[in-house]
């Protein structure tokens, strides 16, 4: 049995979570116009449609940046450059491969995005606590 390339080995699995999420973006879309359309028909729902549609917004919007992160990682397939980090050009570690195989990263540079997206969350709510002054809600 010849030993397939990293790249042949993962590629069955990301055409597979691509039509996944190809499903699961157009179920959205669909009931998307389907609260539209029932939000148009009573105004006494107004809240409640608007608070569903930002929980699918929130939806669509991480399952879409995931199916792009698929899209991305079969272009690196083609390219014969997939499981290497796009940020440092180093291999990605393959246990990191089975469990997200369209990771673009290598857990070093993961982690430090992810350090560093955090720390600009983070800034907000810490500065609004010391701004308002800290225990005054007691
Ligand atoms: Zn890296």
């Amino acid at each position: 049995m010849a030993k397939k390339s990293l790249g042949e080995r993962f590629k069955t699995r990301l055409i597979e979570e691509h039509g996944k999420m190809l499903a699961v973006i157009n179920r959205n879309r669909v009931a998307e116009g389907e609260l539209e359309l029932d939000g148009t028909e009573d105004e006494g729902d107004i809240s409640t449609f608007s608070h569903s549609k930002e929980v699918l917004h929130g939806l669509l919007e991480s399952d879409f940046q995931k199916f792009l992160a698929i899209r991305e990682a079969l272009q690196r397939i083609e390219q014969g450059d997939y499981g290497i980090c796009i940020e440092c050009d180093e291999h990605i570690h393959e246990k990191r491969l089975v469990a997200v195989p369209w990771a673009a990263l290598c857990i070093g540079c993961q982690e430090k995005a992810e350090n560093e997206s955090s720390d600009h969350q983070s800034a907000r709510p810490v500065m609004a606590t010391a701004l308002s002054g800290e225990g005054e809600e007691e």
